[in-house]
């Protein structure tokens, strides 16, 4: 299964979206994006600049202006037909997304752009049911309501592990809110979100909104992403993305509102009285699910110490499963990693484990006679202990680190002492057992009995505890009272007309 040319072709340079016009880089300059799978260069995209930024933020304000007073009913509609649009151009957007990202088509592309869809289609149907709050008052005379009122202008600042269904946690809810967007995708994936932008850019001209409601630019984070972000017209910013860019972003963005979605070391926890087949196969998931690049990836396996040996053989069962190959091959469930810099980080990890007593059970390196040097074998890695890169940093790759614990503190104390509070997950048959836990975890999402990638898009997600996972929610209203303000409003009947 090939990309169609005609679609690498709408793909070209003219693929910036500013001010609802398909532009090139004022600078004329591209960057190349290179398929891991293959290694081809896939497209040249704009390399955008200052210039570009000062531009689609000009378009975004001026209609912003328009856009924050049309209906949130006739918003809604606009994403229920971007949804539609999306829908109707998947199979041709999921390609171009294995093709950049790695994932594989079947199992992970074409449901990522589904889920994208989705994504517009619930903040659509939400729209009834957000409500402001009424305040009562000890002042007989007054009355008073809340409005939840768009910021204005918002950077949505993307990764690349999920290219399309990240950018749309954010767009969705901004547009719904009344926010106006400028999306800046990550530099290895853009071409996915140039499509999916098409899509959006269509369904904003049929209903007649101004242009510039939505912009896409691509082009370094370290110039366009930081440029956008200190931009005295961009009130508001979305960043999904790594521990030190959110601390970049926030250093730069002064007292601007932030939605930091950021890294996690999510550990899946398997105490004594667990369903043991059960917690190896969420195991495995959690750690192989888009070869481990997933910020609520299980980063570490926590398991107590009895029932350690025949966890691992479980779970060494389970790796049989995860066949590593050609994303675009039905039979693959684990594709290339997405790019070089995450391997090294990988690699490195895994030495800094085995030079500190871990053994390596299955995996650990590259595979040869594959196109790229991206193509990570699934791992397993046993006997891992604290003091290592493993446990203390997000590794972001196909490996399943097994530590061991004696105690449910102790379990407690080592899940939480990364600082990382994203997604930590409990196997046990207790319900008493399980509270213990969601009572001593520091993190903003903890599921019992599933792997930690479990996930609906409607759920409240985000950083809790420990700071190195950010802060803010992604999910439903949760995400539109963060991308709003409350205005209050406070009116004397006595005195009305
Ligand atoms: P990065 O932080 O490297 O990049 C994210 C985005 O930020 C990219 O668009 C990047 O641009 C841009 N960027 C980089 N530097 C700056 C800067 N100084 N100013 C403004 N923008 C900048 O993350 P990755 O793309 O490597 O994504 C993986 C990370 O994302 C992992 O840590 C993962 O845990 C996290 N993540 C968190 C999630 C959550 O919900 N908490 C969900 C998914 C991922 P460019 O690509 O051009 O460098």
């Amino acid at each position: 299964m090939a990309i169609d040319t005609k679609v690498l072709a709408n793909l070209g340079d003219n693929a910036n979206l500013i001010g609802g016009k398909w532009v090139s880089a004022i600078s004329g300059e591209t960057f190349d994006v290179r398929s891991p799978a293959t290694g081809e260069v896939l497209a040249a995209v704009p390399k955008c600049g200052k210039a570009d930024v000062d531009a689609a933020v000009d378009a975004a304000a001026k209609a912003w202006s328009v856009f924050k007073d049309v209906p949130r009913y006739v918003r809604a509609d606009a994403l229920r037909r971007i949804a539609e649009l999306i829908r109707e151009r998947s199979e041709e957007i999921a390609r171009v997304l294995t093709m950049e990202q790695g994932k594989p088509y079947d199992t992970e592309a074409l449901p990522e752009v589904v889920e994208t869809a989705f994504n517009f289609q619930i903040f659509a149907e939400g729209a009834a049911a957000w409500e402001g709050p009424t305040i009562a008052f000890r002042d007989p005379d007054k009355r008073a309501h809340a409005i939840y009122s768009p910021y204005g202008v918002m950077a949505v600042i993307s990764p690349w592990n999920f290219p399309v269904m990240i950018p749309a946690e954010y767009i969705a809810p901004a547009l719904l809110a009344g926010n106006t967007v400028i999306c800046k995708p990550a530099s290895t994936t853009p071409l996915a979100m140039i499509l999916t932008s098409q899509c959006i850019q269509q369904a904003l001209d049929e209903f007649g909104f101004p242009a510039g409601v939505f912009s896409l630019l691509t082009g370094p984070g370290g110039t366009v992403g930081e440029q956008l972000v200190t931009h005295p017209l961009v009130d508001l910013i979305g960043l999904t993305g790594e521990t030190t860019t959110g601390e970049a972003i926030c250093s730069k963005a002064g007292i601007k509102k932030t939605l930091m979605e950021l890294g996690g070391n999510g550990p899946q926890i398997v105490c004594d009285d667990a369903d043991l087949g059960e917690a190896a196969k969420a195991a495995a998931l959690g750690c192989f699910y888009n070869a481990g690049q997933v910020c609520c990836a299980t980063e570490r396996i926590l398991v107590q110490e009895d029932v350690h040996d025949e966890f691992v053989k479980l779970l060494l069962a389970e790796v049989a499963n995860w066949k590593l190959g050609d994303p675009l091959d039905p039979r693959t469930t684990v594709g290339p990693m997405n790019n070089a810099e995450t391997v090294a980080k990988v690699e490195e990890h895994l030495a800094d484990a085995v030079s500190k007593g871990a053994t390596i059970l299955a995996g650990g390196a590259l595979e040869d006679r594959r196109p790229t040097r991206l193509y990570f074998q699934p791992t397993i890695v046993d006997g891992v202990s604290r003091n290592t890169l493993l446990n203390m940093e997000e590794t972001f790759g196909p490996v399943a680190p097994v530590f061991t614990f004696k105690t449910d503190a102790e379990a407690v104390e080592i899940a939480n002492e990364s600082r990382y509070g994203l997604v930590m997950s409990v196997f046990t048959s207790s319900l008493k057992r399980s509270h213990y836990y969601v009572d001593q975890l520091r993190a903003g999402n903890i599921i019992v009995n599933d792997s930690t990638d479990y996930w609906e898009a409607h759920l409240p997600f985000g950083g809790g505890g420990g700071t190195k996972s950010g802060h803010g929610r992604l999910g439903m209203r949760f995400a539109l009272e963060d991308m709003t303000y409350l205005k209050m409003v406070v009116v004397d009947v006595a005195k009305c007309g």
